[in-house]
């Protein structure tokens, strides 16, 4: 078994109670790793090396040295790119095809905000009044505090910590106690890199103790946060108190829309990798599937037939298509949401149960299932189930098809299937 630690101040920290947490592989359901399980001490002591860091040197850093440090970084991303994804996959099980793809972003991300940081313009404001002259000026907040979900914990962290780290800023990390390997390890490349000890810090451990302890410490500036809608709401509450900075990304349950003039093919390519790719776990999904009423069966009959066709199984081999779900309670959510969509009266055509393939007894896989004859107002429709599960809806009219994708409680993000531009930009605008 590994042991990982808390960093702080360019080490290893042991966790202040001496507590550890196991981690599991989703796939073999094996423990592989003890994560030291943080408390308030310990984000405390991080947040102060933080605040010190900030203002003794971090701040005062020229922009032209961040830019240079991101840089840096982004190259060791590079390097590291197959062992960063072999680590998220052991962690979450997300596939080993799609890290490959993600990592190069990563890389990219850095170093477009390596190139930024010296370009963060203000602006000369125009003032009719003689002898005034206004203008603005951007600063770094200080300590910001970054809270991240365990879908994709490398990028989730790094599009906040890039921006952050560019701009002068110092930061407190808590990864999702779900995934915490990544991150940890992702800190060896900082070291590696350059930046000063005491810029960069993780503390692990739960949402309710270390999160919590994050986001209401009085010296952290801005909370960056990703993770569910419910606890986006505590932590905006929480953050309220303090008169926080708050970003925020939560959930969805985006549609898909498919006219009657799209390229059916495409399409389905396009729905299969909405909702399949990570096994439905983004947050953009497209875990809606409005299809117009005039090619309901010629598109339905394609989509299933690729669908069916899936490979589920091992995320760590390069042609697998479906892997687990990440974690044991999304496991049993996610069954859970199968369940309320057959008693609504969903139609379950493909899929609806545990996928019982030839790989280790235990793992958390689900088949890849789609819903048909649904309608809006079922849960499977409105609820982010976050997991390989499509709900289809028809519709016969343009409009009819962006009432019905506006009609949700998110907003996260939509994709329309059409040859008419002018219909696809309507739908985006
Ligand atoms: P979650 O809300 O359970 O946990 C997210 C993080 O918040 C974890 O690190 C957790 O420990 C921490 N946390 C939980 N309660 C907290 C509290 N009270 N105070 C402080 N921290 C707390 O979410 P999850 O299950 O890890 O992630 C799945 C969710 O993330 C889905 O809803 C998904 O849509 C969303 N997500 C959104 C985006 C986006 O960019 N919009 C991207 C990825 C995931």
């Amino acid at each position: 078994m590994k042991k990982y630690n808390h960093f702080v101040n360019g080490k290893e920290m042991l966790p202040n109670n001496g507590e550890y947490f196991e981690t599991e592989n989703p796939y073999t359901c094996t423990k592989w790793a003890d994560v030291a399980k943080g408390n308030a001490h310990d984000v405390d002591v991080a947040v102060n090396v933080a605040k010190e860091a900030f203002e003794k040197s971090w701040s005062n850093t020229k922009p032209t040295e961040r830019g240079k440090l991101l840089v840096k970084l982004a190259e060791l991303v590079e390097r590291d790119a197959q062992k960063l994804g072999e680590i998220e996959v052991q962690d979450n099980g997300k596939l080993i095809a799609e890290m490959g793809a993600q990592t190069k972003y990563l890389a990219e991300w850095y170093r477009y905000f390596g190139g930024l940081a010296d370009k963060v313009e203000g602006a000369v404001l125009p003032s009719d009044k003689p002898g005034i002259f206004n203008f603005t000026k951007y600063e770094p907040f200080g300590v910001i505090g970054m809270i991240t979900a365990w879908n994709s914990p490398l990028l989730l962290l790094s599009w906040k910590l890039a921006p952050a780290l560019a701009a002068g800023n110092t930061a407190v990390i808590k990864p999702s106690e779900f995934t915490s390997s990544s991150t940890l390890v992702f800190m060896n490349l900082i070291k590696e890199a350059g930046f000063p000890p005491g810029v960069i810090n993780v503390v692990c451990g739960l949402g309710k103790e270390a999160g919590s302890a994050i986001v209401n410490h009085p010296d952290i500036a801005k909370i960056a946060f990703t993770g569910s809608d419910q606890s986006g709401q505590i932590i905006y509450e929480a953050a309220a108190k303090g008169i926080k900075h708050v970003c925020l990304e939560l959930g969805g349950k985006s549609p898909n829309i498919v006219f009657e003039d799209a390229d059916l093919d495409a399409a389905v390519a396009g729905v299969i990798s909405g909702i399949f790719a990570a096994s439905g776990q983004t947050c953009i999904a497209g875990s809606r599937l409005l299809v117009q009423s005039s090619i309901y069966k010629k598109f339905m009959t394609k989509l299933l037939d690729v669908a069916s066709k899936a490979k589920v199984g091992n995320p760590m081999l390069p042609d697998t298509n479906v892997g687990p779900v990440a974690t044991k309670p999304q496991f049993e959510k996610v069954l859970d949401y199968i369940d309320i969509g057959k008693s609504e009266g969903a139609k379950c055509v493909l899929g609806g149960d545990v996928f019982k393939g030839d790989g280790p007894q235990g793992g958390l896989m689900v088949q890849p299932t789609i819903f048909t004859e649904c309608n809006n107002n079922m849960r499977i429709a409105r609820e982010e189930i976050f997991g390989p599960v499509l709900s289809t809806i028809t519709f016969d009219t343009e409009d009819q098809a962006f009432s019905i994708a506006n009609d949700t409680a998110f907003g996260l993000g939509a994709g329309i299937w059409t040859n008419d531009i002018g219909k696809a930009h309507d739908g985006a605008s």
